[in-house]
């Protein structure tokens, strides 16, 4: 995990685009869950980075000063910063090289340099110093790389995010200190054919007593490993023989059960990691209280992170009637973007269902890694088209050629088209793709390639 960290307007987003650019060359064409994604994935010489876009770092004493940010959300971009810094593997601070080291500069190094996390210091936009353009340049590239050492962070790395020099070598250089650092060796989503799987839920859902439920249940303690670095733990679990799960970063469940902790943080990046480092997320409400916006988060940073979910509705024990009902309007007023996942009603107190779990993670792990036949997938992309063609663009017709599925985990389908589509029919294609296939409980992955 690899977290990009800076001042407002340094270029963390151009830089971001740059990295992720490398691989996937249209990001625009998928609407509604990209405009605010912040994580990326990005490949590198064979080694799959995650890439988090911290957003504006805003230093706490200028918080809701309006001059320094609009953003309303300042304080939790901030606060998110510290975080993705907290627990990434490495942290890129961008600076502007042709405006040099600021104060601001100086305080987001000094608090890094405190953190546990190595630093790279990336030098951006380096063109603008060495070509005279605005802003720049008071003295040559050299100079103002020189001044940067003032930061404390070490050799700054000169890049120009926008034109694309020097991202090569900053990759490698974060590369090769991820290697030194052990975090390729880490658990894969579907390490060793072993699926790793996430329990998300606000505080207080029942996370810990299900885990524990789960677990004691079976008496099937297999192993206990340090997976991740710092404290995160991963549990093995046996659950029938020859079926094992790992539940990633179980230390905190495992820990409450014994010692209650009468607050609990909700760490965004610790969320990230783990459902970086599985195949299912359980996502677990309290079916006896309200579903409320934390919720709704939870859930799109599931599907943001592309893995498949398991709803399951615990402490069903306490809905009556009333609250089943209430229940309902609130999952199809709040919860209408999940994508018709599997959904288990539980209740970690009298173990209702808790045994059904496995089953549904497997159910929801293989419509996430399901493959669909080119020729299948052509089949249902030429009757789609054919019950609605798209819209004009231009005063053209667009003639839709093709459909592929270039990746599984979570399923990723390109669709080859003449001409741009708008957003409308984007949707409409998904929409159609899910009717057809299912996908139940997997995040779509589907955008469509101009070729003219
Ligand atoms: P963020 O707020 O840190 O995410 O910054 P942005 O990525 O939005 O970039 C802020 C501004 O700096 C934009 O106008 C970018 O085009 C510009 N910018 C970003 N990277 C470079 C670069 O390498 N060179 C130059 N000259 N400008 C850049
Ligand atoms: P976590 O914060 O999500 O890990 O939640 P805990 O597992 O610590 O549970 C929070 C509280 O809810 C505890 O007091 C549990 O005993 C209680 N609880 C958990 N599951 C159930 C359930 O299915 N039914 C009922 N009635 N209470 C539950």
């Amino acid at each position: 995990m690899v977290a990009i960290v800076g001042r407002p307007n340094v270029g963390k987003s151009t830089l971001v685009n740059r990295l992720v650019g490398r691989r996937e060359a249209i990001v625009e064409e998928r609407p509604g869950i990209t405009r605010d994604r912040t994580v990326h994935d990005v490949e590198w010489i064979g080694r799959n980075l995650v890439v988090v876009d911290t957003g504006g770092w805003v230093p706490p004493h200028r918080l809701g000063d309006t001059s320094v940010s609009p953003d309303p959300l300042a304080g939790s971009v901030t606060e998110q910063a510290e975080l993705a810094a907290e627990t990434a593997d490495v942290v890129l601070l961008v600076v502007d090289a042709a405006t040099g080291a600021t104060e601001e500069d100086e305080e987001v190094a000094r608090w890094l340099r405190r953190g546990a996390a190595p630093v790279l210091l990336v030098a951006n936009k380096a063109d603008a110093v060495a070509s005279g353009a605005p802003g720049g340049p008071r003295h040559s590239l050299p100079v103002a790389l020189a001044e940067l050492y003032s930061l404390g962070i070490g050799d700054p790395w000169p890049v120009s995010a926008l034109h694309g020099t020097g991202s090569g070598d900053l990759l490698d250089a974060v590369v090769d200190l991820l290697d030194e650092a052990g975090a390729f060796d880490r658990p894969q989503p579907l390490a060793e054919g072993v699926p790793g799987i996430t329990l998300i839920g606000r505080p207080n859902v029942g996370k810990s007593s299900l885990f524990n439920r789960l677990v004691g249940e079976e008496r099937a303690l297999v192993d206990e490993r340090p997976g991740t670095t710092r404290d995160a733990v991963d549990t093995l679990v046996e659950v029938t023989p020859g079926r094992q799960y790992r539940f990633v970063d179980t230390a905190g469940l495992r820990r409450r059960s014994r010692v209650r902790q009468s607050t609990e943080t909700y760490s965004r990046s610790r969320t990230l990691r783990a459902l970086h480092a599985s195949a299912v997320a359980l996502f677990v409400l309290d079916a006896s209280e309200p579903v409320g916006e934390q919720d709704q988060k939870l859930a799109r940073e599931i599907l943001d992170a592309g893995r498949a979910m398991v709803l399951v509705l615990n402490k069903w024990d306490q809905v009556d009637a009333e609250r089943r009902e209430m229940l309902e309007r609130e999952r199809d007023r709040l919860l209408h973007f999940l994508p018709d996942p599997p959904v288990v009603r539980t209740s970690a107190t009298t173990g209702r269902a808790v045994q059904r779990l496995p089953d549904h993670i497997d159910g929801a792990i293989a419509e996430w890694t399901r493959r669909v036949p080119t020729a299948r997938l052509n089949e249902w992309l030429g009757e789609a088209v054919a019950a609605t063609p798209p819209p004009r663009h231009d005063g053209r017709a667009i003639k839709v050629r093709y459909a592929t599925q270039v990746a599984t985990a979570p399923p990723t389908v390109r669709v080859f088209a003449s001409g741009k589509v708008d957003d409308t029919y984007h949707r409409y294609l998904e929409r159609s793709l899910r009717d057809a296939f299912g996908f139940a409980g997997s995040p779509v992955d589907l955008a469509v390639r101009v070729r003219p």
